[in-house]
């Protein structure tokens, strides 16, 4: 099975992916998590994306695309399926998507949008940053109020577009992100049993 979730930054798109994993196996494929590794080991990939990242902008399509394009080739996702959290990204990248597929052989199952209201995502984001540093963990450079906001207007120009693309083609789903978690992945459980 192979999903994608879309939403904004902070929607809980990591969250429910890692439910997602347990439950069925998908391999969660969070560019935002490949990007940041690749940063943390100075990889070519990371050296183009550290700044880019760090100003809450988009890494070029190209870069991320040849990320995904690697790892889907993989063994575990070639078995397991895959749920894509933080990509596509741009009208570009999901049509880079469909060509993979295309090629490969595979399709997309379900492409599910986790609705949530912008000023929500303000105060997840802070909390997630607060709960990291008190798990004594590193805060991620752009989860900070001023980045945030940047990510949003880049979400809404650059990102949101791919809804129109996958809703037109009558292949979109939704749930509502403002449930709590559990209820949120009840809903998307419901998605991805009905087949
Ligand atoms: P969030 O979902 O909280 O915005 P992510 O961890 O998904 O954060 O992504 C962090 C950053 O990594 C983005 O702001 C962007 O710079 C970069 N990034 C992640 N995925 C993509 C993508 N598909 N295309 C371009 N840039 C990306």
């Amino acid at each position: 099975m192979n999903l994608i979730l879309l939403g904004p930054p902070g929607c809980g798109k990591g969250t429910q992916a890692a439910r997602l994993k347990e439950k069925y196996g998908v391999i969660p494929l969070s560019t935002g998590d490949m990007l940041r590794a690749a940063v943390a080991a100075g990889t070519d990939v990371g050296k183009k994306a550290k700044a880019i990242m760090e100003a809450g902008q988009l890494v070029p399509d190209d870069v991320v695309v040849g990320v995904i394009a690697e790892r889907i080739g993989q063994p575990d996702v070639q078995k397991q399926g895959f749920v894509l959290d933080g990509f596509p990204r741009t009208v570009a990248q999901a049509k880079s998507l469909d060509q993979m597929m295309e090629k490969r052989g595979w399709k997309l199952d379900h492409i599910i949008e986790m609705k949530v209201d912008e000023q929500a995502l303000f105060a997840r984001i802070d909390k997630r940053a607060r709960e990291t540093v008190a798990a004594g963990g590193a805060v991620r450079a752009d989860d900070n109020a001023e980045t945030l906001k940047k990510r949003i207007v880049v979400y809404r120009e650059q990102t949101q577009p791919i809804l129109p693309y996958y809703a037109k083609a009558g292949r979109l789903e939704s749930v509502d992100g403002m449930a709590p978690i559990d209820d949120v992945t009840k809903q998307l459980e419901g998605i991805v049993t009905k087949g």
